[in-house]
């Protein structure tokens, strides 16, 4: 049975997310402070050329701030209001914060959060690792913040990726986030332990209807706002028919489905399960009319992914030599930063037939799939559906924060306008999060979640690497300067 417009139907567990959110956004209000970071003051962003997230700009802006939420936006006209801390931002340019709406938080950047692409656990033991990312999420937070991603949306992690929506929520040194939970798979028991830990599971085994449901249920319970299907195998009857459960219990929680469906026929029977954002890109065939009509008609947010095959060939190459990132003002988190400095102590795999094989493959799986991925990018773009920027953040080479601008440059030359990808990257991304009412645009009413460049990012994407501050619910801070020396 086909399973369309879930969000219509809220459950109880989503329910209570929302008013949890809300209670606190209300809270933060009330107390005229946000958090021991924010100040009560009004603060006045004047002079910048703002694009507001929904394809309006105004230039020579006034944004008029007040305890972390913007009170009005407009043009010079705008009265000032006394005793207001006037902030001259003449001759730059303000967007709304960027959404990441792909990462995983559970993973590293490199092949330590991915032994299934290379077994590195003799060197970095997982479950220590796993605790480590568990305990000390700062790292990742900043190298957010400050590459001006103020939202993100973890598809796919452990349990405690889900708690992370509320405990981030009020927290100023912190984006937004949204989370799916663990991710439900086809893929057989055996592999899917190379990515859980001896305690806890960040894939479940989709073994039968009974376990799919149960699975949705829990996730749902927990918080989780989204369920993430890892691969859709149309040849295995069990497994669809499981599928089938997952989908049906997901509209009957409240619940949307997000699947990871690359081939154009297993994309298509995701839409038929009512799937509400379809990841990674269609990339064996061009997409056609009757896949098109079918995510019209789902109304899906589009996540096309593109950087990271790219992103396994750099990790794949590192290990023969040292590979140094674009990283001008030092975001990137303190283990992405150390392991950058030390891929070729995996050298013992470097000169491997396994690793030259690798290679390889996505040397090929590079060169043919940019082409497919940019043609069905470009006509999902012509066909008005929904497409949100998301990095697949973690995955080997991927990194937290800074991979966001590589993936804009990547649709941007895939052929989507810089002006419309600014919405891909604010708005459609706060879309997918649901999380639209709050942020994603700059209006009156939604928090003052916003950065700060010196460049037109309308005339070029790459302009977004020109950012100076991010504002997240109205603290102001450089970008070229630690959270440590701030905080
Ligand atoms: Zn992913």
């Amino acid at each position: 049975m086909p399973v369309q417009g879930v969000c219509d139907d809220i459950s109880y567990q989503k329910l209570y997310l929302h008013i949890m959110r809300k209670l606190l956004f209300f809270l933060i209000l009330l107390s005229g402070c946000q958090t021991e970071h924010s100040s009560s003051k009004i603060q006045v962003l004047k002079g910048a050329t703002v694009f507001d997230g929904n394809g309006l700009s105004i230039e020579n802006g006034t944004i008029i701030i007040s305890d972390g939420v913007i009170k009005e936006i407009g043009g010079s006209g705008i009265a000032i209001p006394k005793k207001s801390e006037l902030i001259d931002l003449n001759g730059k340019f303000i967007t709304p914060g960027l959404i990441d709406s792909h990462i995983h938080f559970a993973q590293t950047g490199f092949f330590d959060g991915r032994p299934d692409f290379l077994d590195v656990r003799d060197t970095i033991n997982f479950d220590d690792l796993q605790n480590d990312i568990k305990n000390n999420p700062e790292s990742y937070y900043e190298a957010y913040l400050r590459s001006g991603v103020t939202g993100v949306y973890d598809v796919g992690g452990f349990h405690w990726s889900i708690d992370r929506q509320l405990e981030a929520e009020n927290n100023l040194n912190a984006p937004h986030v949204a989370a799916s939970g663990p991710f439900l798979s086809g893929v057989p028991e055996a592999y899917l332990d190379y990515l859980n830990t001896s305690e806890a599971k960040q894939m479940v085994y989709l073994a039968s209807p009974e376990i799919g449901r149960k699975a949705v249920k829990n996730h749902t319970e927990l918080g989780s706002t989204g369920i993430k299907i890892w691969g859709v195998f149309l040849q295995d009857a069990n497994f669809m028919e499981s599928l089938g459960a997952v989908a049906d219990e997901a509209f009957q929680q409240g619940n949307k489905l997000i699947v990871h469906a690359t081939q154009l026929n297993q994309a298509k029977a995701a839409l038929n399960l009512g799937a509400k954002i379809l990841v990674h890109s269609v990339d064996d065939f061009e997409v056609d009319d009757e896949f098109i009509q079918m995510a019209k008609s789902n109304d899906i947010i589009y996540q096309p992914t593109l950087i990271a095959p790219k992103g396994y060939l750099m990790a794949y190459t590192s290990l023969q030599h040292q590979i140094v990132m674009e990283d001008p003002n030092g975001v990137m988190d303190k283990r992405a930063k150390n392991l950058l400095k030390s891929t070729t102590k995996f050298r013992k795999f470097a000169d491997s037939a396994f690793v030259a094989a690798r290679i390889e493959l996505f040397e090929n799986l590079v060169s043919t799939r940019d082409s497919i991925v940019s043609i069905n990018l470009r006509k999902m773009y012509d066909n008005g559906i929904k497409i949100a920027v998301g990095t697949d953040a973690g995955n080997p080479f991927t990194f937290h924060g800074i991979s966001i601008y590589d993936e804009m440059e990547a649709m941007q030359d895939a052929g989507i306008p810089a002006r419309d990808l600014i919405i891909m990257a604010t708005k459609n991304g706060a879309l997918a999060m649901d999380r639209l009412d709050d942020f994603g645009t700059l209006e009156r009413g939604k928090l003052a979640d916003l950065i700060i460049l010196d460049k037109d990012p309308s005339r070029s994407i790459s302009n977004m690497r020109s950012i100076s501050h991010v504002m997240r619910g109205g603290k102001l801070r450089p970008v070229n300067k630690s959270f440590g020396n701030d905080s």
